[in-house]
């Protein structure tokens, strides 16, 4: 195929960020990752991609954090849409638009989730359609974390994190992210992990029954509970204030408290709305967190929101509503 098969001018594609409700981190394996079990969820907080055809291959990223984005080809979305577009033999350049709310270097993956967003969108613009396993596949190559991206939810990751299965659980839990002003280079802090337990010997990771038990009941404070992180200690290390973030999260009523994959954001589980803003005050006030942002999660995955005819005008919310309805090849 060397051009589009729709009318589509626009498509904008909503993806979450994620937080990890349990990562542990394996041994290194052959190919330089590490042997990974975690549990993800999606929370909403989110990136919209906007994808326009244009004459050329750009992107252009709105927000408080479009300073700390590239906007070149190293762009995680730009390279998502050529990848997409080498694959389906695509040939009509794309002008992507990322109005980004997801902390960049947060432990949140928003870079993925732009990825996810990018080959949704313009999947849909170019009219390949893709089998929901074809753009997993992509997704996979892109980065670890974007199949979740595409998937959201509540859901296991083994591997490299990218090989999914669905937590089926109950509840809606209410989340506070404490926020850094520095963010943490993911390499960097697996190999800080690697540092901190050099000459330890390293299980295989496996998913503990806690956190289990704790997402089939939907009770938010056994989910407290169960909470953990393998790269915490890693993340405490490169920035030890975060001790005090914690330690302000637990005496201000959360029900537990873990870094966010690679970190520096903290999620703080909370009971309820009130205690959500209870706890976002707390923070706030103490100085600890530089900014506080609440969430509620799960939510779903990549998704659709808007699709743009060429000279007919707006179709409005599409019907099309990510990998779920993608015809299966
Ligand atoms: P993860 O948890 O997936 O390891 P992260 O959430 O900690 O990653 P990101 O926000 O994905 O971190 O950003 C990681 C780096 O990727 C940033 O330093 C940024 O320069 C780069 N990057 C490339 N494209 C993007 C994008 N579209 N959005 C955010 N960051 C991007």
């Amino acid at each position: 195929m060397s051009s589009a098969q729709t009318s589509l001018q626009g498509v904008t594609a909503r993806v979450p960020a994620k937080v990890n409700l349990e990562l542990m981190v394996g041994p290194v394996r052959p190919d330089g990752f590490h042997h990974l079990a975690t549990v993800f969820q999606a929370v909403g907080l989110h990136d919209d991609i906007s994808v326009e055809t244009a004459d050329d291959w750009g992107v252009t990223v709105n927000g408080p954090y479009a300073d700390l984005v590239p906007a070149d080809g190293t762009n995680l979305a730009i390279r998502a849409a050529r990848l997409l577009a080498r694959e389906a033999g695509i040939d009509v350049p794309v002008h992507i638009t990322i109005d980004k709310d997801i902390p960049v270097a947060a432990g949140m993956a928003g870079g993925s989730a732009d990825a996810a967003g990018a080959l949704l969108a313009c999947d849909a613009l170019w009219g390949v359609w893709s089998s929901r396993t074809a753009l997993e596949a992509l997704a996979a190559e892109l980065g670890s974390d974007v199949p979740f991206a595409l998937l959201g939810g509540t859901a296991m990751g083994s591997g490299r994190g990218d090989q999914l299965a669905p937590v089926l659980g109950r509840g809606r839990y209410t989340w506070v992210l404490a926020l850094s002003d520095t963010g943490l280079s993911t390499p960097q802090v697996y190999a800080e992990c690697d540092r901190l337990r050099a000459g330890v010997r390293v299980p295989e990771p496996r998913p503990s029954a806690s956190m289990m038990t704790a997402l089939r009941s939907g009770d938010a404070r056994s989910l407290g509970q169960a909470l953990s992180n393998d790269l915490q200690p890693a993340a405490l290390s490169l920035q030890p204030r975060l001790e005090e973030v914690l330690r302000i999260g637990m005496d201000n009523g959360a029900l537990g408290g873990v870094v966010s994959g690679s970190g520096p954001t903290i999620a703080f589980l909370v009971s309820d709305t009130e205690r959500s803003l209870d706890l976002a005050v707390a923070l706030a006030a103490s100085g600890a967190a530089p900014a506080v942002k609440r969430a509620v999660g799960p939510v779903r995955g990549a998704h659709i929101i808007t699709a743009t005819s060429g000279p007919r005008g707006s179709l409005g919310s599409a019907g099309h509503t990510g990998p779920s309805g993608l015809r299966s090849s």
